[in-house]
């Protein structure tokens, strides 16, 4: 824990994780812990709904607790260094709003927020796979592909909000040698206005996205990943290419930053062959020589957000 945490460790604070279909909340009275937790619907027209709900769950929830009892927010999304606005998420609700002063203007408390990776990533170094690492990575392999990065302790919130977005650039390779076969690679547009990104192929949709390419065939990622440690022939081929397509930025990834540990999320993450298999082979492509495992799957899979926003409330 920093030393220039305002905020006793032992002090309750409220953690909250808004995504765009629920809104996560419970209440954390030590670094790592969150209990109480319960689910709601996310009001996704409406500010003032937002406002509502978030006092309601903290009325419920807050009874004994202090009246500015801190929140921290995990939220999908990018959230602006410089303007604290909330970007690029589908919630039309927050689009555009500077989440955290508004939030603490109307609950009167502290409020913080950071986006769901950013928190993934703080918890796994305060309370998770990678405590007491300098420098901890954060890669989300979820739909698509995301990250983030702590250093020291500290969340590093990059320009714009934006740190760690390792799946926003093109895959360099044109062309996969498998089998003892030569196969194109999908070019495809991304979200992000660019095309071929890591994004577009490298989350459990880009590896649905090749098994069609490969096979004309749609299954989805978890039954290209059953397949894949089952040794169906099919599943082997995407599995392969898919390993190889993002090891080879992963392991970019690794010589810029120097990573202690980097620890993995989102849906994919919950096949631990899979992340070993990426771990092998990504490590060997990076200059440092790792003995030892460096990409992990995360400790907090499905609570990495509300485990977050617990460390979070308690950062300056
Ligand atoms: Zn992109």
């Amino acid at each position: 824990m920093s030393s220039s945490a305002i905020i006793a460790e032992d002090s309750a604070v409220f953690c909250a994780d808004i995504g765009g279909s629920f809104i996560k909340f419970g209440v954390s009275r030590r670094v790592g812990d969150v209990e109480e937790t319960t689910k709601v619907p996310t009001p996704t027209a409406s500010w003032a709904d937002v406002v509502t709900t978030m006092q309601s769950l903290i009325t419920h929830y807050g009874a004994g607790l202090p009246p500015h009892t801190p929140l921290a927010l995990s939220t999908a999304g990018l959230i602006s260094s410089q303007t604290g606005e909330l970007l690029s998420v589908n919630i039309p609700a927050f689009t555009g709003r500077p989440l955290a002063a508004a939030l603490s203007a109307a609950l009167n408390r502290p409020v913080s927020a950071a986006n769901d990776a950013d928190c993934f990533v703080l918890a796994e170094a305060h309370a998770g796979e990678a405590q007491g690492c300098t420098v901890v990575a954060g890669i989300i392999l979820g739909t698509g592909v995301g990250g983030g990065l702590v250093i020291n302790g500290q969340l590093v919130r990059g320009q714009g909000g934006v740190t760690g977005e390792w799946g926003h650039g093109a895959i360099t390779r044109t062309e996969l040698a498998l089998n003892g076969k030569t196969y194109p690679i999908p070019r495809l547009s991304c979200p992000c206005g660019q095309i071929g990104c890591l994004d577009t192929l490298g989350g459990a949709r880009g590896m649905e996205r090749l098994h069609r390419h490969f096979h004309q065939r749609d299954r989805s990622s978890m039954e290209i990943v059953d397949g894949w440690l089952n040794q169906q022939p099919d599943s082997t081929l995407t599995v392969n290419a898919w390993l190889q397509l993002v090891a080879e930025p992963l392991a970019l990834l690794v010589n810029i930053l120097g990573p202690s540990k980097i620890v993995a999320g989102g849906g994919l993450a919950s096949s631990a062959p899979l992340i070993a298999a990426l771990d092998k082979q990504a490590r060997a492509g990076v200059l440092h020589r790792y003995d030892q495992p460096l990409v992990t799957p995360g400790k907090f899979l499905t609570q990495g957000g509300l485990v977050g926003a617990s460390v979070l409330a308690r950062m300056v």
